[in-house]
């Protein structure tokens, strides 16, 4: 009975060791990526990833609206 108890044991301590492994193992996480350029609309200022804003004449808008209506 006391053998059981030990396997049991050591099985859990591997499990804890395999998946604490298995996590340092993985790749790089969204979050470790370097950020991603962020520009400020002419209009209101608000502030929006590069690949997400309007650009016209080197400035910058984060709808076809405030591109269309140019910095206020
Ligand atoms: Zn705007």
């Amino acid at each position: 009975m006391g053998k059981i108890i030990l396997f049991l044991v050591l099985a859990f301590v591997a499990y804890i060791v395999i998946k604490g492994a298995a996590r340092r193992s993985r790749p790089p996480s969204a979050a470790e990526r370097p950020p991603e350029l962020m520009v400020a609309c002419e209009r209101c200022k608000v502030n929006l990833p590069r690949s997400e804003a309007l650009e016209d004449g080197g400035h910058f808008y984060c709808s076809e609206e405030h591109r269309r209506l140019g910095a206020g």
